[in-house]
């Protein structure tokens, strides 16, 4: 059986156009698995530039700044598999669920996105069929393959923010984030805050939640999979220095987070 081509009309991306889904290390065997919602700020070709100035579309609202880098490194450093999402959050943000006014913004902190506005169902549809499912089917393929293989699974979503939002300075150098499963967040969290140097964030600067995520809740807490977020302050992180003194530090600290749930019988079957 053949599936029907979707119409023209829901048809968003061209062939020539980049594919929504970058992965590395595909062949890992790491328990981590790392996904990236926010890498890129690419915009289909068919959108224009959204309405928004192109000053705009490389500020924080567009995307994660310097996630992508640090998110590359550190699956490199550590051979994980990490998969990331290459078109913009302004497009439809792939953390956050289809009824939410953040899943396509008309506003993002206190731009306006006019190329949101106005859209027709089947406009929403061609974002969603473009950019949001393929990530999303090709993550929950990737869970059950490593299930199947009886590979434990231990899902890191990578996030960057802005180190001042409308108006107010964020005092923390990194976060880690969760919703109804605290272990790995705050083992994290500690062992940031052992470092030292560290302003460590303990579910801030955002909490996650059902009504404003989607990858942890969806595939992490659905599954029963042990997960974190980690948020890095964006100014930490935007040049190679400090991108690759993250992940640095990040790989060490995951490593032993490995060692130390494995000595404590918590590594998940
Ligand atoms: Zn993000």
């Amino acid at each position: 059986m053949t599936l029907p081509e979707p119409s023209d009309t829901l048809r968003l991306l061209d062939g020539d156009e980049v594919p929504p889904v970058l992965e590395e290390n595909i062949e890992s065997r790491s328990p981590f698995f790392f996904t990236c919602d926010h890498y890129g700020r690419l915009i289909p070709r068919a959108l224009g530039d959204l309405g928004v100035h192109a000053g705009e579309l490389e500020r924080h609202i567009a995307w994660d700044i310097g996630i992508a880098d640090v998110a590359t490194m550190l699956a490199k450093e550590m051979n994980v598999h990490l998969i990331a999402q290459r078109y913009s959050r302004l497009v439809i943000d792939c953390n956050r669920p289809f009824d939410s006014p953040g899943s396509i913004p008309l506003i993002s902190e206190a731009t306006e996105i006019s190329g949101n506005g106005g859209l027709t169902g089947d406009q929403v549809e061609a974002r969603r069929r473009a950019v949001f499912a393929p990530y999303h089917a090709r993550i929950a393929q990737v869970l059950d393959q490593r299930k199947a293989q009886g590979l434990p699974t231990i899902l890191v979503s990578l996030h960057s923010f802005t180190p001042v939002y409308a108006g107010i300075a964020r005092p923390w150098h990194v976060g880690t984030l969760y919703n109804r499963d605290d272990r790995l967040p705050h083992l994290l969290r500690d062992m940031l805050r052992h470092e030292g140097d560290l302003v460590v964030g303990d579910n801030e600067p955002y909490a996650v939640s059902d009504a404003t995520d989607y990858t942890i809740p969806v595939h992490a807490e659905k599954r029963g999979l042990m997960n974190t977020g980690i948020e890095i302050r964006q100014d930490l992180i935007e040049d190679q220095s400090g991108q690759h003194q993250w992940a640095e530090r990040l790989a060490r600290l995951l490593l032993e987070i490995e060692e130390t749930l494995h000595a404590r019988k918590l590594m998940p079957a």
